[in-house]
């Protein structure tokens, strides 16, 4: 697992207990947060690509309704999975964590200006910012992996199928964070 990074997606209050709460996402908290704390042992970056709307967002207005707003409690990490100081925290303002937002060139400054070669994913949901930004980092060229008991979405058959188009279609490799975890140890970066 050469030059990874963990990027958690949308793990924030609103998507977890507020305004677009997901039931199904409970269970992907310890798994997260697993992943999480191996990463930083290892010294692999975490990144949280966040929702931070402005109420006028295409998504909000015309999708989802009010979630996530720059600046609210609900556009913040659940309190399971804070981030720490060095971790790193990269807004966005739809689906994707790469459109308009500097994901891209962050991840590419990493390793000392080696970049990173791997992201592996976490978060909600799925099918739709999993997806979009496994979409985005498919086509900068990333390899995917993708933390299948760490992401989650509101029905399970379209996390079923969600699951089966990144490995279709972005050759995202379905791996469960203990799988992870274990490749992290044993393989040099
Ligand atoms: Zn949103």
């Amino acid at each position: 697992m050469k030059n990874a990074a963990v990027v958690i997606i949308d793990m924030l209050n609103d998507f977890v207990t507020g305004d677009l709460k997901c039931e199904r996402a409970q269970h992907i908290i310890p798994n997260l947060k697993k992943l999480i704390e191996a990463a930083r042992k290892h010294s692999i970056p975490v990144i949280y690509s966040n929702d931070a709307h402005y109420p006028q967002d295409i998504e909000v207005v015309r999708k989802w309704g009010k979630h996530a707003i720059k600046g609210t409690k609900g556009a913040e990490v659940i309190p399971e999975l804070k981030p720490t100081e060095k971790d790193f925290i990269v807004e966005k303002r739809t689906y994707s964590g790469f459109y308009d937002t500097g994901l891209d060139s962050l991840l590419r400054s990493l390793y000392k200006g080696e970049g990173v070669k791997t992201v592996i994913l976490g978060g909600l949901h799925t099918h739709i910012c999993v997806r979009h930004t496994a979409a985005d980092a498919f086509f900068r060229g990333y390899r995917i992996i993708i933390a299948k008991d760490g992401v989650e979405t509101f029905r399970q058959e379209d996390h079923e199928q969600g699951l089966k188009y990144l490995e279709n279609v972005y050759d995202a490799k379905l791996m469960t964070v203990d799988e992870i975890i274990e490749e992290m140890g044993t393989k040099p970066r």
